[in-house]
């Protein structure tokens, strides 16, 4: 059975008309998708019941099923969606202090890149999601942020489990349909692709008519460093990546941001801080300090706060914006580079 969420508003009101449907219908229905995040036919009430029955008998809207829930003490909501082949993949929705939210969304089921932070990386790649299974999480999480009043208020961030630039056709069809006026209709600055540094994804992102916000997971500021914690680093090494990033299409009032995950005696040294200026020299971005989260059976250590401190008063003295990222949903395994199911079951 074909999945409506797979495609672009457009190729809907097409499939509507080659079935024989009157076009106005295909409108119905995606305003019942995408404004009011209804992913079940028979909830659609200005359509007749055999119309409905005949829609869901053709096509399915959505491709999640939750199978788990988990709430912090701070507002995060972890959940875990079952997807058609009984995978579990993983999604996070996170209040922030200014009112808004974040939903952080995966892009695969598992992951290839093999950071040795990363409790994701643990799983080693399952398969590519979907574009059906990432809009359906903004969907879903959406609906239960109650944010149909606010239509826009939220950010989208590729932060969950997966690489998205390896999966990278998929993420651009969900994200072509999230920011389509008859789609999701979200500004483009509303979306966030996190990347490890996969340059020729970082290329084609660069030619997209409405390019997404841009987050670097860095890591470290010389190749050798980074090629202990990022195997990606190989063949991607950070001269060509810094080349890349000069090139994109970064507008006026916006800039990168560098995510740094401090791991203790591994890149939280001085003169690793020291790096950091001349590296990024003339970019605009900002440096998201992440402490290490431990995951059980992780190889490294939290760095010591009082080297967090410092690291960041270096960036300082240089002029440059850091902030330190303070990990939401800690207690419930739902912070950075926590996500990963599998793994959790394993280890029972
Ligand atoms: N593959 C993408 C998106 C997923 S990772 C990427 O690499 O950006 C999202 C962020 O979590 C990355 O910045 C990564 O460096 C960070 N991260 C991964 N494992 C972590 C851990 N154990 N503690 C803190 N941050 C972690």
């Amino acid at each position: 059975m074909k999945t409506l969420t797979d495609l672009s508003p457009a190729e809907v009101r097409e499939a509507f008309k080659e079935s024989g449907f009157p076009a106005f219908r295909a409108g119905q229905v995606l305003k019942w998708i995408y404004e009011n995040s209804v992913t079940d036919f028979r909830n659609m009430s200005n359509l007749s019941k055999s119309l409905r029955e005949e829609l869901a008998a053709k096509w399915q809207i959505d491709s999640l099923r939750e199978v788990k829930r988990n709430s912090a003490s701070d507002g995060t909501i972890k959940f875990g969606f079952a997807l058609h082949d009984t995978h579990i993949i993983e999604s996070v929705l996170i209040p922030m202090e200014n009112g808004k939210q974040t939903f952080c969304i995966s892009s695969q089921v598992g992951c290839a890149m093999g950071c040795k932070f990363c409790n994701t990386a643990r799983m080693g790649m399952v398969r590519n999601l979907s574009p059906s299974e990432i809009v359906c999480q903004v969907l879903y999480l959406y609906r239960e942020a109650g944010l149909r009043e606010q239509h826009r208020s939220f950010n989208v961030v590729f932060m969950g489990m997966g690489e998205p630039l390896a999966n990278l056709d998929n993420v651009l069809k969900a994200m072509r349909i999230l920011i389509d006026k008859d789609g999701m209709n979200l500004s483009r600055r509303r979306i966030t692709v996190s990347t490890c540094g996969i340059v020729a994804g970082i290329r084609r992102l660069a030619r997209e008519e409405y390019p997404p916000r841009l987050a670097i997971s860095l890591n470290a500021a010389d190749d050798e460093t980074r090629l202990k914690i990022m195997p990606v680093t190989e063949g991607n090494p950070l001269s060509e990546l810094l080349d890349q990033l000069r090139r994109y299409p970064l507008p006026q009032r916006e800039r990168f941001t560098f995510e740094y995950v401090l791991i203790r005696d591994v890149n939280d040294r001085d003169k690793d801080a020291a790096s950091l200026s001349r590296l990024l020299n003339k970019l605009r971005y900002k440096i998201n300090l992440i402490p290490f989260n431990p995951f059980p059976g992780s190889d490294y250590l939290a760095p010591d706060p009082v080297r967090i401190e410092a690291f960041q008063q270096i960036l300082f003295s240089k002029n440059i914006t850091a902030t330190i990222r303070k990990s939401k949903g800690q207690d419930i395994q739902g912070a950075c580079g926590q996500l990963a199911v599998s793994v959790e079951k394993e280890l029972g």
